[in-house]
């Protein structure tokens, strides 16, 4: 699932001799490893600078979803080649799945680009930096390491620190990754030829970063996977998904774990029944479809149907009757006649998200569905992507509309910057709500009464 740029205040304040602006494009894993990125930078000295006019390093970490997102970062690369040619002494690194995907492609269309770094070898930043400031030459690395697990997944526990924050709006909830790359092999997605396969890391090592995010005051945890569900299988002791979950919710400190993305197609009945015994696991369940169509999801290679999938919505319902759901959709896969998309809008209509992720198919290169020639229109693309997002539009604004007068707890994560005394947080639903306050909310859970929602969000008042 993705979300927008993340925004970056300064949140390390080390004695630096340098300054890195990092942009971050792309899903939460993207998030997750800027974060290691800066952990591992600030243990070279640099510090985070929000502005790219005082940075020693800027350092853009790419996605490759969709054919856009290496466009902007394409023609971010040309503002950052203007700037470079006022401040030569600038270093232009671009990492993530674009540096991964397109290699040697980006280096020719900006050869601006001092260091290049795949998602699977970015423990290896620190050596590419300082190759480029003693050679002057670019450096770079993509690929993938083999087993064991990959470096960058335990360069912060391993030492036994909390990784810093991108943004201000992260302290309280944070990102842990589980596992590398991707074994699914869905028809329209590159994740596995940007990400690898399927690396776990050790419960160890997991639960080690939780406990000292809690301590830094982290109060939610997200787990981070392309799959969590497969979690462990490529381990020795192979632990399952649902023994991390149960070890994870019994860490002290912890008041919520979430965890994303979970493959409906190995999405079992014993993590659906975790939600009715473990509280902390909340009251909500991001679960992509892609499309409401058999034949779709054959096509895209799901391996799930439409009732499949019903019916591991009926066993979380069964844990936890109101739970709240979202979802990932996809509109104009390859051969997508009018009657499938009709049969996408009927299932949101009948599961009724309370939010959803949803895209114009993208055709991406190296995959299957990126080489069938019965690609749809890109206007009809775009008619299906307006009528989906405005039935989930008013979808949204009607679950939203139906809360007010509720008493929720609210986890707040963060207090307004443009208007302080404005707190932001989360029910366990994972619906956002707004409350004013004079006294600090920010790490604590109040009991919020709800007095308004639209399609946004809800505002409340604390009672
Ligand atoms: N691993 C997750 C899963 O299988 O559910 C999804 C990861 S992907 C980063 C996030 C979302 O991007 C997908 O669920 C899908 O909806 C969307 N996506 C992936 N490839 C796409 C493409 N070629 N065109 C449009 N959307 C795409």
């Amino acid at each position: 699932m993705t979300e927008p740029n993340i925004s970056i205040s300064p949140a390390v304040r080390s004695p630096a001799l340098k300054k890195v602006h990092i942009e971050t494009w792309g899903c939460q894993m993207n998030a997750a490893d800027s974060e290691r990125m800066l952990a591992l930078l600030a243990k070279q000295s640099y510090e985070l600078t929000s502005s790219v006019d005082e940075a020693d390093l800027v350092l853009l970490n790419t996605c490759h979803i969709r054919e856009k997102a290496k466009h902007k970062v394409l023609s971010r690369l040309g503002v950052l080649k203007e700037i470079k040619e006022r401040r030569p002494g600038m270093t232009i690194a671009v990492a993530g799945c674009v540096a991964q995907a397109e290699g040697a492609r980006l280096i020719k269309a900006a050869p601006q680009i001092d260091i290049l770094v795949g998602p699977g070898k970015i423990d290896e930043l620190p050596r590419l930096l300082s190759e480029h400031d003693t050679s002057g030459k670019r450096a770079q690395a993509i690929g993938f390491h083999r087993h064991p697990p990959a470096l960058p997944l335990s360069t912060a526990s391993a030492a036994a620190v909390a990784p810093p924050t991108l943004s201000g709006k992260r302290e309280v909830s944070r990102y842990v990754n589980i596992q590398q790359g991707c074994n699914n092999y869905c028809t329209f997605c590159v994740v596995p030829f940007t990400r690898g396969r399927e690396l776990s890391r050790s419960a160890g090592d997991i639960l080690a970063e939780c406990t000292a995010l809690v301590a830094a005051g982290a109060r939610e945890v997200t787990l981070l996977g392309q799959n969590v569900n497969s979690y462990g299988s490529d381990l020795a002791d192979q632990p399952s998904f649902a023994s991390l979950l149960r070890a994870a919710t019994a860490l002290p400190g912890l008041e919520r774990l979430r965890f994303t993305t979970s493959n409906p197609h190995d999405f079992t009945e014993e993590l659906a029944a975790l939600f009715a015994t473990q509280p902390r696991l909340g009251r909500y369940l991001h679960l992509p479809v892609q499309s409401g169509s058999d034949p779709v999801l054959l096509r895209m290679q799901r391996k799930v149907t439409v009732a499949s999938y019903l019916e591991r919505l009926a066993w979380l319902r069964q844990a936890v009757p109101d739970i709240a759901l979202s979802t990932d959709l996809i509109v104009g896969f390859p051969g997508e006649t009018d009657e499938e998309f009709a049969d996408t809008m009927r299932l949101v209509e009948q599961v009724r998200y309370g939010f959803a992720f949803m895209f114009k198919y993208s055709p991406r290169k190296n995959t299957p569905a990126g080489r069938y020639t019965n690609q749809v229109d890109e206007k009809v693309k775009e008619e299906r992507l307006a009528q989906l997002m405005q039935l989930q539009d008013k979808i949204t604004g009607e679950i939203h509309a139906a809360e007010v007068g509720q008493t929720r707890p609210v986890l707040f994560h963060y207090e307004s910057n443009k208007n302080p005394g404005q707190f932001y947080g989360r029910t366990e639903h994972f619906r956002l709500v707004r409350v004013a306050s004079t006294v600090p909310l920010t790490g604590q859970v109040h009991q919020v009464r709800i007095t308004s929602g639209n399609k946004v969000g809800l505002l409340g008042e604390l009672v």
